[in-house]
């Protein structure tokens, strides 16, 4: 598991270039790409 967005606040994606999103999650902050995290449903 690559977590490319971890620790990385309002910078783009290394891996893809998107705006990296947080979202606070059981009182802990996490961040993710929306394009990376995305899921393939085509
Ligand atoms: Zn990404």
């Amino acid at each position: 598991m690559h977590l490319c967005a971890y620790g990385r606040e309002q910078q783009p994606c290394s891996r893809c270039g998107s705006p990296i999103r947080r979202v606070k999650f059981m009182n802990r902050s996490s961040f993710f790409c929306p394009q990376c995290q995305r899921k393939r449903s085509s």
